[in-house]
């Protein structure tokens, strides 16, 4: 599908709009993510209606505990992400070069949209790898499922442009923003992300009076010390001691097979720091 987030470059390149990598891509290339191809100096996505999962799942495996509890969610994502986490869980999915595109059966926005409501599912979630990257199809069904009364919750690394949240602001009901880490966390582990355009996002979606709930995933020995966890704190106190703040286990994945599982007083530790801090609401997960 011709995608509409590009701005057209010289010799037939073009500038991705769509997060905040804004990769230049050149003819007959894919953007980092590779699912957004130049084709003749246009932009296109090759996963547009290509979900490579979908699912019946508690709102609280998002996690979110505070919007439309004890319900399900209607969750489903197209292979391909805007990072490339080491220690990804679903890198079976995130990484499309893994992934034979073609074969991927089509459900379009309609087909989802109907699944939500033959399953009583009073939301959809965009989740699984990274929404943005598969931003017109989850565009299309959000602005669906809107009118029918649906809520749409993005499960989300929070990299995604300005111009995107613009767009998708009148349609979002509740976001989950993984927030991994410091800025020395994302250069060891997922280089080139600058974690001050997240957090920028973060306070924007709150200043919107979207339903933000954020998790830091803690791993052990990469971002457990305790001015790691205080970075993350601060900042969520810095834009409002209510959001919920969710601290998930990690276990061995990916490029970090050699790490151990988060210790359970690790948990509780970042757990005790949040809540002296003034955090409200602070959850520990995967455990
Ligand atoms: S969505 Fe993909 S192609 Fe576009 S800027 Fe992000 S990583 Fe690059
Ligand atoms: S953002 Fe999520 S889906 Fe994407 S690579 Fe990182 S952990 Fe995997």
């Amino acid at each position: 599908m011709l995608s509409k987030y590009f701005k057209s470059l010289d010799n037939k390149k073009v500038l991705c709009t769509l997060c905040c990598r804004s990769c230049v891509i050149r003819e007959n290339e894919t953007g980092f993510c590779k699912v957004r191809k130049n084709i003749d100096g246009k932009l296109f996505s090759l996963v547009y209606n290509k979900p490579i999962s979908i699912n019946i799942d508690q709102i609280e495996k998002k996690p979110l505990y505070h919007f439309l509890p004890k319900t399900k969610t209607l969750s489903f994502g197209t292979p391909g992400c805007n990072f490339d986490c080491a220690f990804c869980q679903n890198h079976d999915v995130s990484n499309s070069k893994k992934i034979d595109l073609t074969k991927i059966k089509e459900f379009t926005s309609d087909d989802i949209i109907n699944l939500a409501l033959e399953n009583y599912c009073p939301s959809i979630s965009y989740t699984y790898t990274e929404p943005t990257v598969f931003g017109e199809y989850a565009f299309e069904i959000m602005k669906k499922a809107k009118k029918l009364g649906i809520k749409n919750i993005f499960v989300s690394n929070g990299y995604f442009s300005k111009d995107y949240l613009d767009e998708i602001l009148p349609y979002l009901d509740a976001i989950n923003i993984d927030l991994k880490g410091t800025q020395r966390f994302y250069d060891t582990l997922i280089p080139g992300i600058q974690v001050k355009q997240i957090k920028e996002n973060i306070r924007e979606l709150y200043k919107n009076n979207i339903h933000l709930e954020i998790t830091n995933l803690l791993i052990e020995n990469y971002n457990t010390k305790e001015k790691d966890i205080e970075e993350i704190v601060d900042f969520v106190f810095s834009v409002s001691p209510k959001i919920p703040l969710h601290f998930s286990r990690s276990f061995p994945h990916h490029h970090l097979k050699h790490i151990i599982p988060t210790k359970l007083e690790t948990l509780k530790f970042a757990e005790k720091i949040a809540r002296d801090k003034g955090i409200e609401n602070v959850y520990l997960g995967n455990i």
